[in-house]
C-alpha cells in the first residue's frame, strides 16, 4: 500500500485511541445507535467538512454533501437521506450549507463548462437566472458570493418543500431548515436567517430573505408567484 493511504489507517489508529481514552465506550455506544439531531446538506468540497467545522462527534450529525450542495426534487439519494434523518432518526434540525469561493457555483455564475457535472450545476444556473435582476448589477466577486447565498436559499426551499418535510410537518413533527453558508477564508459559519419550520412560513421566509438582495436602482418591488421572484417584474 502506498505510503500516503499507510499514514491514514495510522491516523485513525492513533484517533480511535484518543477517543477511547477521552470517553470509554464511546465505540460501543455508537455501534448501537446513533441519534443525531442535525442533519448536514453541504458542498463535496474537501474543505467543508461538517463535523470539524461544528465541533461534533461522530455520531451527531447525519451527512449528505454533493457539487454546490443541491436539492432536487427527482434526486432520489438526497430525497432518501433526508427521509431517513426526518423519520427515522427524528432529526430537529436540517441545516443546508453553501460557501463562499464554491467552484460548482462560480462555473454556474460564469458559464464555465466542466464536464458532466454542467447539467447537476444548471440547477444553481437556474437560481442564477430566477434572480438575476438581484445579481447582474454587482461587482463579479460580490455577485458569485451572493449566488452562493441564493442557492442556499433555494435549496432550504427545495427541502422544506419536499413531501419528507410536509409530511412530517403535518404530523406534528418538530424539525427545521435552516440556511448558512461557510467563509472558507475565516472558517466561519453565517445564518443566512431562512429558518423555515412550518408550511406557513416557507413562502413568507422565502420571499424576505430574497429582499434582501436588492434590484438594480433600488427597484426592488413585491413578489408574485410564491418561490419565484422574476415573475414579479
Ligand atoms: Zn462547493
Amino acid at each position: 500500500m502506498s505510503r500516503e493511504l499507510t499514514e491514514l489507517l495510522d491516523n485513525n489508529r492513533r484517533w480511535a485511541d484518543a477517543m477511547r481514552q477521552r470517553e470509554p465506550g464511546f465505540f460501543t455506544r455508537l455501534a448501537q445507535q446513533q441519534s443525531p439531531r442535525y442533519m448536514w446538506i453541504g458542498c463535496a468540497d474537501s474543505r467543508v467538512p461538517a463535523n470539524e467545522i461544528t465541533g461534533l462527534d461522530p455520531g451527531e450529525v447525519f451527512v449528505h454533501r454533493n457539487v454546490a450542495n443541491v436539492v432536487v426534487h427527482s434526486d432520489l439519494n438526497a430525497l432518501s437521506t433526508i427521509q431517513f434523518a426526518v423519520e427515522h432518526l427524528k432529526v430537529k434540525h436540517i441545516v443546508v450549507v453553501g460557501h463562499y469561493g464554491c467552484a460548482g457555483v462560480r462555473a454556474a455564475m460564469r458559464g464555465i463548462r466542466v464536464g458532466l457535472a454542467d447539467n447537476w450545476l444548471r440547477h444553481v444556473q437556474d437560481v442564477r437566472l430566477r434572480h438575476r435582476k438581484r445579481l447582474d448589477h454587482l461587482p463579479p466577486e460580490e455577485q458569485e458570493d451572493i449566488l452562493c447565498e441564493m442557492n442556499v436559499i433555494e435549496q432550504v426551499g427545495n427541502v422544506a418543500l419536499s413531501t419528507v418535510l410536509q409530511d412530517a410537518w403535518s404530523r406534528g413533527q418538530e424539525v427545521a431548515v435552516h440556511g448558512w453558508v461557510y467563509g472558507l477564508k475565516d472558517g466561519l459559519l453565517k445564518d443566512l436567517e431562512v429558518t423555515m419550520d412550518r408550511p406557513e412560513n416557507v413562502v413568507p421566509v422565502f420571499a424576505a430573505a430574497f429582499k434582501r438582495y436588492p434590484r438594480v436602482a433600488g427597484g426592488d418591488s413585491d413578489f408574485g408567484a410564491p418561490l419565484d421572484d422574476e415573475e414579479a417584474d
